[in-house]
C-alpha cells in the first residue's frame, strides 16, 4: 500500500543525501572519533564539520553547539543548566502549550520546590506578551517559552520575549525544536541562551540533536563522564548521526523562503477543501503567525482516534489530538488550554506535511476524509455510551 505520509511533525524521513553521508560512518570510518590514531581523527574532523554547519545555519558559532541525542534532552539539560547554576532563585515561567519535554520537567521542578508560572493562551493558542512581563519576578531563574508548537504549528514572538527577559537579566531558553528549517533563523540576533533542536524533525536520523548555548550563559553537563563535546556532554558520539545533523541542517537552510510557499499553497488546498466540503469544522491555531507546514483541523462530532484509523486503513498518516482508550478521554493539553469545545477537540486531527508531500497526495486526502467524516457521524459520533453533544462536567467548556 502506498503511504501518504502527513506526520512531519512526530517524525520525518531521512533525506536520501542525509544517508549517504552518513553511511561510511556506520560501515568503514566507524573508529572513536576520541582516539589518538588518525584512523578515529578523521571521524572528529567530520564531527567538527558537522558543528560548523549546524552553527552557520543558524548562524552562531560552532563551540556554542554541543550535539545531543535530540530535543528533550537539549530542553532538559538547558533547563537544568540554568537552574542549577541559580540555586537562590526558585521560580520558572514556561506556558501552557509547551512539548512534554518542556511541560513535564517543569512540573517535576515543582516537587521539587519550584513556583512554575505557566502562562495561558487564546482561543488561538497565543501569548499575551504583558502577561509574561507581569510573571517575572526577582528570583525567576529562567523563562522557557517554545518557537512554534508542534500540535497547531503556531509561531510564539520569541524574539519580543527574550527581549523584556534578558532585560530583567533572566535566562531565557527556547525549544525550537518544530521552528529548525522552517525559518531563516539568527542567533546573531535572537537574544536567547538556549536553544534546543532534533535531528528527526528536519530528515536527519532520529537520537541526534542540538543545544545550542550562548558564551556567556552558565552551562554544567546534563550527562557526566567522558570529555566528549569538550566536557559538556558525556559520551561516545553518535558520529553517524551528528554527521547527517549537519547535511540535514545544510539542506534545510536552503531554499526555505520558495519551500515555505509550497507548503502553505498546499496547507492552504488542504484546509479548504476540507472546510468547503465537510460541515463544522474549524482550524486550530492562529492564522496570522502558523507553521507552513502544519494544520491543526478539528471535527465536529467526530472521534479523532476512528479518524486516524479509518485513514490508516487508506495508508494516510496523520496524528489525533485526543487519544481515547479504555473510556478515558484525554483531549491534547494544547487545545485544551486553547480552549477548544469539547464537541471539537475529540475530533482533532493534525496535518503536517514536508519537502516531499505532493498535491496528488492532499487532494487523495480530499478524495476520502469526507466520506468517512459523514460516516463516523451516521454511526456513533463519541466513544462508547456517550451522545453526541453532551459533555463530561470534567471538560465543560
Ligand atoms: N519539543 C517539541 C516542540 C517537539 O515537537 C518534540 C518532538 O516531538 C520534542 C521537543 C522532543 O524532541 P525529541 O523527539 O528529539 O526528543
Amino acid at each position: 500500500m502506498k503511504i501518504t505520509y502527513m506526520d512531519n511533525n512526530a517524525t520525518t524521513r531521512v533525506a536520501p543525501e542525509v544517508m549517504e553521508e552518513m553511511s561510511p560512518f556506520m560501515d568503514t570510518l566507524y573508529g572513536n572519533p576520541s582516539s589518538m590514531h588518525s584512523f578515529g581523527g578523521q571521524v572528529q574532523k567530520s564531527i567538527s564539520q558537522a558543528r560548523e554547519r549546524v552553527a552557520s545555519a543558524l548562524d552562531c558559532s560552532p563551540e556554542e553547539i554541543i550535539f545531543t541525542s535530540g530535543g528533550t534532552e537539549g530542553d532538559n539539560a538547558a533547563i537544568f543548566a540554568a537552574i542549577n547554576a541559580q540555586p537562590d532563585k526558585r521560580h520558572i515561567v514556561t506556558t501552557r502549550v509547551e512539548h512534554p519535554a518542556v511541560l513535564n520537567t517543569a512540573k517535576y521542578l515543582e516537587t521539587r520546590g519550584y513556583e512554575v508560572t505557566y502562562l495561558p493562551v487564546d482561543d488561538t493558542g497565543r501569548l499575551d506578551i504583558d502577561q509574561l512581563r507581569d510573571s517575572l519576578r526577582q528570583d525567576t531563574a529562567l523563562v522557557s517559552v517554545m518557537y512554534a508548537n508542534n500540535e497547531t504549528g503556531n509561531i510564539y514572538p520569541v524574539q519580543e520575549m527574550a527581549r523584556i527577559v534578558k532585560e530583567r537579566g533572566i535566562l531565557f531558553h527556547t525549544d525550537a525544536v518544530q521552528a529548525i528549517g522552517k525559518f531563516n533563523l539568527s542567533l546573531n540576533s535572537l537574544p536567547v541562551d538556549y536553544l534546543a533542536m532534533s535531528g528527526h524533525k528536519i530528515h536527519a536520523p532520529k537520537g541526534v540533536g542540538a543545544l545550542f548555548v550562548r558564551k556567556k550563559a552558565p552551562f554544567r553537563p546534563f550527562i557526566m563522564g567522558g570529555h566528549q563535546e569538550n566536557g559538556r556532554r558525556a559520551g561516545t558520539e553518535n558520529s553517524a548521526g551528528i554527521i547527517g545533523l549537519g547535511r540535514a541542517m545544510e539542506m534545510a537552510s536552503q531554499n526555505i523562503d520558495q519551500e515555505n510557499a509550497r507548503l502553505a499553497g498546499l496547507r492552504d488546498r488542504l484546509e479548504q477543501g476540507l472546510i468547503n466540503s465537510v460541515k463544522n469544522t474549524r482550524i486550530n491555531g492562529n492564522p496570522d503567525a502558523r507553521l507552513s507546514n502544519t494544520s491543526n483541523i478539528s471535527f465536529k462530532y467526530v472521534e479523532g482516534e476512528s479518524l486516524l484509523l479509518m485513514m490508516d486503513v487508506l495508508g494516510i498518516c496523520a496524528s489525533s489530538g485526543s487519544a481515547c482508550t479504555s473510556g478515558s478521554l484525554e483531549p491534547s493539553s494544547v487545545l485544551r488550554a486553547m480552549g477548544v469545545p469539547f464537541t471539537y477537540v475529540h475530533g482533532s486531527v493534525r496535518f503536517s506535511l514536508s519537502r516531499y508531500t505532493t498535491e496528488e497526495e492532499v487532494d487523495l486526502v480530499l478524495d476520502n476524509l469526507p466520506g468517512i467524516i459523514s460516516r463516523l457521524r451516521d454511526i456513533s459520533p463519541f466513544c462508547e455510551g456517550r451522545e453526541p453533544g453532551t459533555v463530561s462536567p470534567k471538560y465543560e467548556n
